[in-house]
């Protein structure tokens, strides 16, 4: 028979009338999430969702960890619905545990009022089992090493782990972003973070070969492949942007080349954003951590976007970032030195707070819209997995 988790999930079962549509795709994608494993099936009840699958126990957690939208995780031991097989099953699970010395103690929940015993019984019952059965394991109700879990419903169910999940809204539940993914150390933060929020992403990547190397290209595919784990896969959209740079370079401009750039890679996103039904873009900006970043170059960039330009890390420092970025598993790679095409192209002399009006002369020296699609002319997507 194979293996069972008990799923339990939080805030969606707060959301009312969308309720059934938020667990239906948490289903999809745990069902998406364990399309490796051999004998998958999923059910939902009131608060939970059982997944059984064969294969090692690990992996299948693994896997499971990284679906948004679950709380926490629990191997279970399914039994028939009697006393005597509740108890068994307790004793197995909990001989399957370094018992030794510790203690424990037993918490029943009975959404089956069916059965003839009380909670608090049947805790007393399948306690006192352990206790007559195993050597150097002792009762604590109040703050005991091991809680052994027992749930009477349609059938009985032992586990005494609960593994947390990421948390978060199970993705694809709020629509869909265009991450502005560089190889820097923020923007798979903030694709994450914007990700648990329970919006898929597809990255957009501004490659500005020979400037940047290919090895830079393969650091964002990298990251991305982090990112693709929580979501099964994505599209990663490469811009070559190096004919735009260069032209961006020729006018003069250069003090406010950093924020030239910066438009237009917006302008350039929210088209890609367009063709894939994308309704917002984000980004990894916080603010004042950088010239580019001030309160006057978020606006200046902003002013050109059509639709909402998300941050998610705006009020976090780059401490809590790089913490994020470790936890998640993106930092390693996001230092890897490869420059991306702003560190290469910083001005000597950034300007920190913009003119609005500088910006729009020194775009009059450009035709905009041909340098978008420019931009535009030579993209390519790469599936991520
Ligand atoms: P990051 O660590 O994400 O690179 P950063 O602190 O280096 O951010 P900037 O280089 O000023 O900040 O970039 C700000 C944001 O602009 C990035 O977080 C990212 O969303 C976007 N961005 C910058 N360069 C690129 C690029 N080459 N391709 C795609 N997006 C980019
Ligand atoms: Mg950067």
């Amino acid at each position: 028979m194979s293996n069972l988790y008990l799923v339990s999930f939080g805030e969606i079962a707060l959301k009312g009338e969308n309720r059934p549509f938020f667990e239906r795709i948490l289903i999809q994608r745990i069902k998406q999430a364990l399309s490796n494993f051999e004998n998958v099936s999923i059910r939902k009840t009131h608060g939970r969702i059982y997944c059984f699958a064969d294969g090692p126990k690990e992996e299948v957690i693994g896997r499971l960890k990284k679906v948004f939208g679950i709380v926490s995780i629990s191997p279970a031991y399914p039994c028939e619905l009697d006393m005597d097989s509740i108890k068994a099953a307790a004793l197995s699970a909990i001989k399957e545990m370094d018992y030794n010395g510790k203690t424990f103690k037993v918490e029943t929940r009975r959404p089956n009022k069916s059965f003839p015993l009380k909670s608090p019984d049947v805790s007393r019952e399948v306690g006192a089992h352990i206790l007559k059965n195993l050597k150097g394991i002792k009762v604590d109700v109040h703050h005991p090493d091991i809680e052994v879990n027992v749930e009477i419903r349609e059938k009985g169910f032992v586990y005494y782990e609960r593994m947390p999940g990421p948390g978060g809204l199970p993705l694809g539940c709020n629509g869909k972003a265009v991450l502005l993914l560089s190889g820097g150390i923020d923007s798979p933060v903030a694709g994450y973070m914007i990700m648990k929020r329970g919006v898929e992403i597809e990255p957009v990547y501004f490659h500005s070969f020979p400037f940047t190397s290919d090895r830079a290209k393969e650091k964002v595919i990298d990251l991305c492949r982090v990112l693709a784990a929580y979501s099964g896969g994505m599209r990663l959209h490469v811009v070559n942007f190096t004919d735009v740079l260069k032209q961006l370079g020729t006018k003069g401009t250069d003090e406010l080349l950093t924020i030239l750039m910066r438009r237009m890679m917006v302008r350039i996103s929210q088209e890609i954003a367009a063709r894939v039904g994308a309704k917002a873009l984000v980004t990894g900006e916080s603010i004042g951590q950088v010239a580019s970043q001030t309160m006057e170059a978020l606006n200046a960039t902003n002013e050109v976007a059509k639709i909402p330009i998300f941050r998610p890390v705006i009020g976090f420092d780059k401490v809590e970032i790089m913490d994020m970025a470790k936890k998640i598993g993106t930092y390693d790679i996001s230092i890897e030195p490869y420059a991306d095409c702003c560190t290469v192209f910083v001005p000597e002399h950034p300007l920190t707070r913009p003119e609005i009006d500088a910006v729009h002369e020194a775009e009059e020296k450009f035709d905009i819209e041909e340098l978008t699609k420019t931009g535009l002319e030579d993209v390519e997507v790469i599936e991520v997995v």
